[in-house]
């Protein structure tokens, strides 16, 4: 056995389908008297609907959030927040709606209850990317954490399918990257492991049937294992290189991740092969080279040309890359990133090059 530490942030999680009934006896958990609900404007009917359900506790919707949590929108929803006497904050919605409720509470100490709509783990994670004058900085601190979190699967039964497939994919690197994390322990492995099951299970059943209700309940399972390992352990090369892309090109998070998490496991696994051996019952021997065919399967986007990014620009997101040192089980260095890169810009199957 290795030696290891294992430290765990806990969120109160209710998961049922049609926990959203319940939202009420959350609030009243909380000693939530005045909430505002939180949304993008695409989710503005539904957080509404959350607004109706909790009656006289239920003071307005701030329906302005939006990606990347820029700090102007921050303070805009505070002042909002402020008006309204506001003493908790009820955040429906994928990432950037949970970042503002994030954001939120870290100004002003509110607690919060998230309700996620999509697979992207933000929900239980104590972090919280902001971004100011065009720059995104990423802080943690238990303020940060929701109190409590719904998950209710019928809210990602309209999930679009494409949607779907590039946010599962989102929460398995996290799953991915847990298991070769420095600071990791078997307990998280064994949640990674699990995660990973459940959502390659799960996601070629939605694609498949969007409305399939035990997939779509399987699917978001396995996000909240995978938000619970991002939330414990280090994230490395893969969520580095995505950031880097994300933030200098302006490209949509999930799509990203999907496109790259191919390419950064088998990047791994050229020099250190075992480095997913946990999960080789669900991804086999190959996981980098698993992982592009099973994209492929659910129609996922496989390059980076076909989200817009140049072939000129990869040489800066090389030295953007490179910049910053940290640690990954692969030494990062200029000439691998390249190749690298240059792979997932024009979809190709990883690995070809080296076998
Ligand atoms: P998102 O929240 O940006 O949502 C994308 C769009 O889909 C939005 O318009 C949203 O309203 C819509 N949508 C969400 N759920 C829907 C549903 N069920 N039906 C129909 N439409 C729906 O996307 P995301 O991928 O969930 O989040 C991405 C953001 O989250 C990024 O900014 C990323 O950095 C952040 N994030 C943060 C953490 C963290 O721990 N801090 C973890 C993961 C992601």
């Amino acid at each position: 056995m290795q030696p290891f530490t294992h430290s765990a942030f806990a969120s109160r999680i209710v998961f049922a389908r049609g926990a959203t009934a319940q939202i009420g006896d959350e609030v009243d958990r909380l000693g939530i008297s005045a909430a505002l609900v939180l949304a993008t404007p695409r989710q503005s009917q539904e957080a509404e609907g959350i607004l109706e359900q909790i009656g006289s506790r239920g003071v307005g919707t701030y329906l302005g959030a939006t990606r990347h949590t820029p700090i102007e929108v921050t303070r805009d929803a505070v002042r909002v927040l402020q008006r309204l006497s506001a003493d908790g904050v009820i955040s429906l919605g994928g990432g950037s709606t949970i970042g503002l409720g994030k954001a939120i509470a870290a100004r002003t100490g509110v607690p919060q209850i998230v309700i996620p709509t999509t697979y992207a783990g933000s929900e239980v994670t104590a972090i919280l990317g902001e971004t100011e004058n065009g720059l995104k900085s990423t802080r943690s601190g238990p303020e940060i954490l929701p109190e409590t979190v719904i998950y209710d699967p019928a809210r990602t039964d309209a999930l679009p399918v494409a949607l779907s497939v590039t946010s599962g994919l989102n929460a398995m690197a996290h799953a991915a990257e847990a298991i070769y994390a420095r600071d990791g322990s078997p307990l998280y492995t064994a949640i990674a492991v699990e995660a990973l099951a459940a959502l390659h299970k799960a996601l070629p059943e939605i694609v498949k049937e969007p409305q399939n209700r035990a997939a779509r309940d399987t699917a978001l399972y396995g996000a909240w294992l995978c938000g619970t390992v991002l939330a414990g352990v280090g994230m490395s090369i893969h969520h580095k290189i995505c950031h880097t892309l994300g933030g200098a090109l302006d490209l949509p998070h999930a799509a990203t991740h999907a496109v790259m998490l191919p390419h950064t496991i088998d990047y791994v696994e050229e020099v250190v092969p075992n480095a997913l051996a946990p999960a080789a019952g669900v991804l086999g021997h190959r996981a980098g080279q698993a992982l592009y065919d099973f994209a492929g399967e659910l129609g996922a986007p496989r390059s980076l040309r076909e989200l817009g990014v140049l072939e000129g620009d990869l040489d800066r997101m090389v030295e953007l890359t490179i910049a910053i040192p940290y640690w990954a089980p692969r030494t990062i260095e200029a000439a691998g990133i390249r190749e690298l890169l240059q792979c997932a810009w024009s979809g190709s199957r990883p690995g070809r090059s080296f076998s």
